[in-house]
This record gives structure tokens, sequence and C-alpha cells, in this order.
């Protein structure tokens, strides 16, 4: 049977998948494949984790270790946000946090820089402190926080080897209370942009490009402070009753809204675990450009209005904290993501994406290395500062370039 990615879009050429389960055997798959990838929960949209031959690593031990004096958690790198919530959960502890799902597995999202929203929240491959990483001679490298060549193997977009295991800064455990907003102005967002990403810990702006924004949900820690937002944003109402981020849909998957108080990983994603958050069909594209152009990127998207319209599913700005990990699009800079999904027509997809990356390009738009874009290497990789040290580090970490494949050289490498 053909192997898809998880929206069906994209059929993996590999033949061959492996599942093993011991470290070990890892290491001898990957010694003996002449071209090999990491396939995590393949939520990516493109052709990024393909090869000849697979290696899933949802049959390791999850083997979850806190650590609260170094304040981290280590586990086996398939294991999915949500599996991980719930055992850290279990031991009273938290992440700083989440994407919009919960059923993405760590390896992948941290290999593709994935985030979720906040002012002051980083990717999620932010929060990693240590990695483990098998390279294509069988070797084991440990890698932390502070080491040589450490930010350039964290968002390693899958270059670098198998990332086994993975260690997390953890927190204490908080409760988030979420509310969402309706019928916001385009004027207010962009007159007061600042201030409503600021007006909780992480905030998620819907919207199709109308006349109008249409949601803001903000997702606000509780905290012995009275809420400051309650029943209006900038002449946005507070709803009564919990939405979906699609207008119209049953928001029976979503996470609970209304300022009802809950743990964090209950809250900051927008879907619920148990619930799988769509039945696949959409294709998913996202430009991060640096902050200061927030406005500017705002008023240019809203000039293709009626073009992105019909073929959207819904589209979400986002704000992701600044990094210094060579191949994050955040590195360097506080960013706003520009996200859209999309109807599951691949061809109209990619002529509309034409006049996104067009009306972008002023802002050195970096692309969401997981989703469907369609520059190539010679636009992005002068967009990386580091891009020549991650090209270097490739072929010092895998010289005989059995993780290297199409889409690398195509996006990254092979400016
Ligand atoms: C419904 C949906 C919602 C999403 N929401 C968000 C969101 O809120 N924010 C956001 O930023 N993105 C989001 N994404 C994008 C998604 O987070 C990324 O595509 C991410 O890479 C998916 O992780 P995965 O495990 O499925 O990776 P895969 O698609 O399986 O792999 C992606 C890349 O990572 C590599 N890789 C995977 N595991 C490892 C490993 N252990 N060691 C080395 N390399 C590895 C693969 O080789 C490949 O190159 C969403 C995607 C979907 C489908």
């Amino acid at each position: 049977m053909e192997r898809t990615n998880w929206a069906g879009n994209y059929v993996y050429r590999a033949r061959t998948v492996h599942r093993p389960w011991s470290l070990d055997q890892v290491r001898e798959i990957v010694a003996a494949a002449p071209r090999i990838r990491v396939v995590g929960s393949a939520h990516s949209f493109t052709d990024i984790g393909d090869s000849e031959e697979l290696l899933s690593l949802d049959g390791l031990p999850a083997d979850v270790v806190v650590d609260r004096s170094a304040r981290t958690v280590s586990f086996g790198a398939g294991l999915r946000y949500g599996t991980l919530a719930e055992a850290l959960r279990a031991e009273g502890v938290a992440l700083a946090n989440l994407a919009s799902l919960p059923h993405i597995s760590v390896g992948g999202a941290i290999a593709t820089a994935t985030h979720g929203s906040g002012d002051g929240n980083r990717t999620l491959a932010g929060s990693v402190a240590a990695l483990e990483l098998v390279t294509s001679d069988g070797a084991i490298i440990s890698s932390a926080r502070g080491d040589a060549d450490f930010d350039g193997r964290v968002v390693g977009l899958g270059a670098l080897g198998a990332v086994t295991r993975v260690t997390l800064d953890i927190e204490p455990p908080y409760e988030i209370r979420q509310r969402v907003f309706e019928g916001l102005r385009w004027e207010m967002l962009t007159e007061h942009f600042d201030e409503i990403t600021a007006c909780g810990y992480s905030v998620s702006v819907f919207t199709l490009w109308g006349d109008q924004v249409d949601q803001v949900w903000v997702k606000r820690r509780v905290t012995e402070a009275p809420e400051t937002v309650r029943g209006d944003l900038h002449g946005a109402r507070a709803a009564t009753v919990d939405r979906h981020p699609i207008l119209g849909l049953d928001p029976v998957n979503c996470t609970r809204q209304l300022g009802l108080a809950g743990p964090w990983s209950d809250r900051l994603p927008h879907f619920r675990l148990g619930f799988t958050p769509s039945n696949g069909e959409e294709i998913q594209s996202e430009y991060l450009v640096a902050r200061r152009h927030a406005v500017s990127a705002i008023d240019a998207l809203r000039g293709l209005g009626p073009m992105l319209g019909p073929l959207l599913q819904v589209s979400e700005i986002r704000t992701i904290a600044a990094d210094r990990l060579w191949m994050s699009p955040q590195y360097g800079q506080d960013t706003v993501g520009f996200h859209f999904t999309w109807r599951p027509d691949q061809e109209a997809v990619e002529r509309v994406l034409t006049e996104v990356e067009a009306a972008l390009s002023p802002f050195a738009a970096r692309p969401h290395w997981g989703k469907l874009f369609l520059a190539g290497a010679e636009s992005i990789a002068p967009l990386y500062e580091r891009v020549g040290d991650f090209a270097a580090l490739v072929a010092r970490t895998d010289p005989r370039g059995a993780f290297r494949n199409d889409w690398l050289e195509a996006r990254v490498l092979g400016a």
C-alpha cells in the first residue's frame, strides 16, 4: 500500500520503512542504508522527509525521565507532544508552549522549527536543552545547549542524522484561560497590533482576508491578578459559545474556551488530543517575517484577499520570539507568522503561492520548513546568515550524504 503524509498530498517513494525497537538497531540500520530519512508523524506537506528508506522511531522506548534539579525532561524523540504532555502532567511539570495540535512528533517538530504563538515564546525547538543523534556511520553524538554546533543541530531539517533522544526545558505546571473575540476590524488590528499580540501569553488571529479579521484567540496564564481582557478587545466581542478556527465548523474537537481555566496542555493547542483535528483534507503554507514588518505584510496580503479567499479554509497570524538556532526562521529576529490552511487543490494552491511569495518578498519572508512553499535554495539561502555553517556541519556530520535528499538540495543546500 502507498504510504502518504498525513494530508495525503504527498506519496513517499521509499519502499522500506524500518521500525527498530533499540538504539543499537537504529545504529545498524542507519550505518547500512545508502539513503535514509527519519519519518516522524508525517505531518509535513512535502517531500522534506522522503528518501530511499525511512526510519520510524515510534517503536523505541519512550523512557520519559524528569530531572527536577536541571528542570528538564528527556525521552525518545519519536514521542508525540500529546503523549509527552500526559506524562508530564502526571509528574507535575509543564512545557512552555505547544503547537496548534498535540499529534505531531517531537523529533519532527523541532527539526522544522515548529512553533506555537506568543510574543515571549520561542519555537518548540527553542526549548531543546540537549539531543542525541545517530549519524550515518552509526556513531552517537550527544550535544547540549552551549556546545559548539548545538545551535546548528537542533533545527536540523533531518539532514544530520536520526535524533533518537531529546531533552526539553520544563517548568512548574500552570493553568490557562482561553477566550475568543469575534469581529475585529482590520484598522484595529493594524493600529493596535502590539497591544493585541501582547494581551495574552499566546495569541492567534484567524482570518479569511475578507472585510474583517474574524477571530482572535487569547490564551492567558491564570494568575492572582483579575482578568483584564473579557468582554471586548478593541471592538471585537467575546464569543459566548465555543468556536472552531474555521468559521461555521463544530468546535467539538477544539480545546475549551469561554475563560474556563484548564491545564496548559488542554488549552495551548487549539485542538484536543483525543480527536483528529480534521480529516487531513487540507494543505498548509506559512511565511515568517520580521516583526517590524507585521503591518506592511498584513497590508500586502490584504491586497491579495479576493484571490486567497476562495482557496482558504482559514489563515492564522501568530508571533514568535527570536532565537539563535541557525536554521530557525526566528534566527536573530522576533517574527510574525502568516499561516494558510488551504483547500486540498495543490495546483491552485501553487498558483496562489506564486503571488503570496511575491507579495511577501520585500519583507524577506522565510517559509516554514514543514509546509508547502515554492521558493528554491537560491532565494532562501541568502535569508539565513548561518546557512554556510549549516552546510559545512551537514558535510562534516554526514560525509557520505546518507541523510541528504532532493528537498534539501532544492530548498537549502543547492544555492
Ligand atoms: C494539522 C497540522 C497542524 C500543524 N500545526 C502546526 C503549528 O501549529 N505550528 C507549526 O509550526 N507547524 C505546524 N504544523 C507543521 C508540523 O508541525 C511540521 O510539519 C512538523 O515537522 C511535523 O512533525 P512530524 O513529526 O510529523 O514530521 P515529519 O513530517 O515526519 O518530518 C519532518 C522532517 O523532520 C525530520 N525528522 C522527523 N523526526 C526526526 C528525528 N527524530 N530525527 C531527525 N529528523 C527527524 C524528517 O526527516 C523530515 O525531514 C502542522 C501540521 C499539520 C498537518
